[in-house]
C-alpha cells in the first residue's frame, strides 16, 4: 500500500530513469516523453550540464534564506532571465512554481496600484477557458469551472472574457478583424466593470492545457495591448507553459511583438530539474512598490540556490544548443505530421499550436465541429492507449467555451526527426486502436 495520494486512486508504473526524451519504469519498459511531463522538461531529461551545475551548487550551499543572504546562483539567474526579456522588464522575483508565480504577479500589480494612488483597481480579468494554477488566488482567475466550482465559497471569482476560439466560431484566424473581435470583448468587459476598478488582464500568449495550444488570431495580442494601455490596465502574460522557448521564441508574446508589464515563468524555466518559477516585472512597477515600503510577499523557498543553479544551467543549455530555433524547426515538422494524421483519421477535427506547443482535437463531426460525447472520456482513454504503446501525451477535456477533448503533443525541444517518426507512427497506431473502440 502506498501512503501517497494525488488526484485519484489509480497507480502508475514506478519511474526508474530518464534520459533525453526517454523514460524507463522499474519493469524496464521504455516511454517516449511526448509531453515533456506536463510541458516542463524542455531540454530533455538528465542533461549533464544541468546536473553538474546542481552538483557544484550542492557542494557550496543548498539553502540560504533570502532575508539573510543573496546567492550567486539567484543573482546569475536573475541577470540571465532579465537579459532574455523585452527592454525594461528587468526586475525578477523567484518562487517555486507556476501557481505561486501567478499569485505573485497579481499581488505585485495590486501593490503597485496602491503605491501610485490607484487603490480602486483590484479586478484581474482573465479568459474562459483558461488555467493559471491551483491555489485559491490563481483559481480565481482560472476559467475552468470543474476546477473552480468546488472552491467557489473560498475565493473571489474574477471576471472572464472568452478565449479567442476562432476555429470553433468559423472565423478566419488570419484576418485581423477576427483578432479585434475577440480583443474588443475585453474592452467591453473593462467598460462594464468600470475601468477604475480593473487592475490587470491575465492571459497566455498561446493557450496551454485549458485550450489545447490555441493560437490567437492575427491582430488579437496587439489589440489587447492597446486596450490595456487605453484603460490603464496592466498586461500580465502567463508564460508558465509557453516560456523558455517552447513556442519557438523565448517568450510566446514575442511572436506578436507585444510587451507585457509582468511576465510569469515556471515549467520550462528550470525544465523539471528543480521546482522554480518567477515573475519578471517592469522596473516602473517595482520601484514605487519598493519606495512605499517593499513587496509584502515572499515564500520561504524563494530564490533557492539549488533551483536557481538549475535554472541558470537550463538557460545556458537552451542558448548553447540553439533550442529555441529547434523548437520552431521540429515544431513545423511535428505539426506537418499531425496534419498528416488528421488526413488519415477522421476523428481529428483540428490541429493547432506554435513551435513545440502542439495539439489535436477530437471531433464527432468536422463540419459542425461537434465534440465527442463527454461520457466517452475520450481524452483519458486515448492517452492510456498511447501510454500502453510507450508514448506519453497530455490531454484535457474542457468546457467553459471550448467543449472538446484535445491531446497535447509537446516533446522536449531536443527531439530529433527519428523520434518524431516514432511519435507519428505510435500516434497512428493509437488512433486506429482508439477509433476501433468507439461506439458506432
Ligand atoms: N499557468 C499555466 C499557464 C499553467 O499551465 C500552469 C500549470 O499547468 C500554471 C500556471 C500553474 O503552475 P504549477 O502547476 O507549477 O503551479
Amino acid at each position: 500500500m502506498s501512503h501517497l495520494f494525488y488526484q485519484g486512486r489509480g497507480r502508475k508504473p514506478v519511474l526508474d530513469q530518464a534520459r533525453g526524451v526517454y523514460m524507463w519504469d522499474t519493469d524496464g519498459r521504455r516511454y517516449l516523453d511526448g509531453s515533456s511531463g506536463a510541458m516542463v522538461c524542455n531540454i530533455g531529461h538528465s542533461d549533464e550540464t544541468v546536473l553538474a551545475a546542481m552538483r557544484a551548487q550542492m557542494e557550496r550551499a543548498t539553502f540560504g534564506y533570502r532575508l539573510h543572504f543573496e546567492t550567486e546562483a539567484s543573482e546569475k539567474l536573475a541577470a540571465a532571465t532579465a537579459a532574455r526579456m523585452p527592454a525594461g522588464l528587468d526586475k525578477v522575483f523567484f518562487v517555486s512554481g507556476g501557481s505561486e508565480a501567478v499569485e505573485s504577479a497579481m499581488k505585485l500589480a495590486r501593490q503597485h496600484a496602491l503605491a501610485v494612488g490607484q487603490g480602486s483597481r483590484w479586478k484581474v480579468i482573465a479568459r474562459s477557458p483558461s488555467y493559471h494554477g491551483c491555489t485559491l488566488g490563481a483559481l480565481a482567475v482560472t476559467g475552468y469551472s470543474s476546477l473552480t466550482a468546488p472552491f467557489a465559497p473560498m475565493m473571489r471569482e474574477m471576471p472572464k472574457v472568452p478565449a479567442p476560439r476562432a476555429y470553433l466560431d468559423g472565423l478566419d484566424p488570419e484576418d485581423p478583424a477576427t483578432g479585434h473581435h475577440y480583443a474588443d470583448m475585453l474592452e467591453a468587459r473593462i467598460e462594464a466593470e468600470g475601468p477604475e476598478s480593473v487592475l490587470a488582464f491575465l492571459c497566455e500568449p498561446v493557450g496551454g492545457a485549458s485550450t489545447g495550444a490555441l493560437v490567437p488570431p492575427a491582430g488579437y495580442m496587439e489589440r489587447v495591448r492597446e486596450i490595456c494601455d487605453r484603460h490603464g490596465v496592466l498586461l500580465i502574460m502567463d508564460e508558465v507553459m509557453t516560456g523558455a522557448g517552447r513556442t519557438g521564441a523565448f517568450l510566446g508574446c514575442e511572436h506578436w511583438g507585444v510587451r507585457p508589464d509582468i511576465v510569469v515563468l515556471s515549467k520550462g524555466f528550470a525544465a523539471g530539474y528543480a521546482p522554480l518559477g518567477g515573475i519578471v516585472a517592469d522596473d516602473r512597477l517595482v520601484e514605487p512598490v519598493l519606495d512605499a515600503g517593499g513587496f509584502a510577499h515572499g515564500f520561504t523557498y524563494a530564490g533557492n540556490p539549488l533551483a536557481c543553479a538549475a535554472g541558470h544551467a537550463v538557460l545556458q543549455v537552451i542558448e548553447a544548443e540553439g533550442l529555441i530555433g529547434r523548437a520552431a524547426e521540429m515544431g513545423a515538422s511535428l505539426k506537418a505530421r499531425l496534419e498528416r494524421l488528421m488526413a488519415r483519421h477522421e476523428i481529428i477535427g483540428d490541429v493547432r499550436g506554435k513551435g513545440l506547443l502542439l495539439a489535436f482535437e477530437f471531433m464527432a463531426d468536422r463540419e459542425t465541429r461537434a465534440p465527442l460525447p463527454r461520457e466517452w472520456r475520450a481524452f483519458e482513454r486515448f492517452v492510456q492507449i498511447a501510454y500502453d504503446m510507450g508514448l506519453i501525451v497530455y490531454s484535457r477535456r474542457t468546457r467553459d467555451g471550448i467543449e472538446g477533448d484535445h491531446i497535447l503533443v509537446c516533446p522536449p525541444l531536443i527531439v530529433i526527426e527519428p523520434q518524431l517518426d516514432e511519435i507519428e507512427e505510435t500516434l497512428d497506431r493509437a488512433l486506429t486502436a482508439f477509433a476501433a473502440e468507439l461506439p458506432a
